[in-house]
């Protein structure tokens, strides 16, 4: 079975976008993928050497508007639960958030292979600006734009590096 990288964030740092570049945008048929439930967005993709599954999330309409930070967390839980790597996506164009800290609090304690990534790194002088993302306690950020398909290869190697 092909390994399943799940991409986690917040709202709008460019999951979606990510997804689409990994995955072309075909959406793998779940039936497929013995284990994997059907509420969540999968993906084939392919690269180099790597053929793996991607799970976007934080795509779906929660019930009611007030549900949707509890049905936001609900996804990232349920993604990194069936996922091999996680894709852990923060935004080098407006830091780190609030939100960012929660995310990167559960992340530590799932016992799954996290890669940071920051997107929208296209056109920076990352290593100033992407210092502040090593307070997430979850490594070097590694810049990427998900946009302009900056940095893609170097991140599935190393996200799949055990795979
Ligand atoms: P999601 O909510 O995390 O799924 O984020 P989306 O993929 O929907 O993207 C949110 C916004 O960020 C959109 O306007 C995208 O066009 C933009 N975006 C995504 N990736 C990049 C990138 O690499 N660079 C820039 N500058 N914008 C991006
Ligand atoms: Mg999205």
């Amino acid at each position: 079975m092909k390994p399943v990288i799940a991409l986690v964030g917040r709202p709008n740092v460019g999951k979606s976008t990510l997804f689409n570049r990994l995955t072309k945008s075909r959406d793998a048929i779940v039936a497929d993928f013995a284990g994997l439930t059907r509420d969540r967005h999968y993906g084939e993709g392919r690269l180099g050497p790597h053929a793996f599954i991607a799970i976007d999330t934080g795509g779906f309409e929660p019930e009611c508007k007030s549900g949707i930070f509890k049905e936001m967390a609900k996804q990232t839980r349920q993604a990194v639960a069936e996922a091999d790597a996680v894709i852990f996506v923060v935004d080098a164009r407006n830091g780190l958030s609030a939100q960012d800290h929660d995310i990167a609090k559960f992340l530590r304690t799932a016992n799954k292979k996290v890669l940071l990534v920051a997107n929208k790194a296209e056109g920076m002088q990352t290593a100033p600006q992407l210092a502040e993302f090593y307070e997430l306690g979850l490594g070097e950020p590694m810049p990427v734009s998900a946009a302009h398909g900056q940095g893609m290869r170097d991140m599935i190697d190393l996200a799949l590096e055990d795979f």
